[in-house]
């Protein structure tokens, strides 16, 4: 990852070695696995959904430092949040990762997204990064299984 700037790196790390909500949820109301066979990545997505509001949620990741940050990043984004706003959120986050539009990083507007979409430079890994964002699309429609293809 030489070429991804020492910050994104530091913020890929940082979730790498801490994920935030990274235990698994049990009981949930919503579960979804990823698997990402260029990598070998694999994560499962819960979700605690009572109502339109997603009350908690957890991505519990085997994988590589991209997947493990992107599942972290994605939980704490995600939770608290109305699941119109979560849809909205998973389109504008396919757009910024796999877009035909280079997106103009903003750190101050992305956040630690900034550094997910900086793995953009690494077409190989974009996969790592989409992973969790998938698995959390497949888990709200109670679909079972979110392997990319
Ligand atoms: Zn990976």
């Amino acid at each position: 990852m030489e070429d991804l700037s020492d910050l994104y790196q530091e913020i890929i790390l940082s979730h790498n070695k801490r994920p935030r909500n990274g235990e698994p949820l049990i009981p949930c109301t919503h579960q979804a696995d990823g698997f990402n066979p260029l990598c070998g990545d694999k994560l499962t997505v819960y979700v605690r959904k009572p109502d339109d509001l997603v009350d908690e949620i957890s991505c519990d990741t085997e994988g590589c430092a991209i997947s493990r940050a992107s599942g972290s990043i994605m939980t704490t984004l995600v939770q608290g949040k109305k699941i119109s706003e979560i849809e909205t959120l998973i389109e504008e986050t396919k757009a910024l990762l796999t877009g035909d539009e280079e997106p103009e990083i903003d750190l101050v507007q992305h956040g630690d997204m900034a550094a997910l979409i900086g793995v953009r430079k690494f077409p190989a890994r974009i996969k790592c990064a989409t992973l969790a964002w998938h698995a959390l699309e497949s888990a709200l429609k109670g679909e079972v299984d979110a392997t990319t293809e």
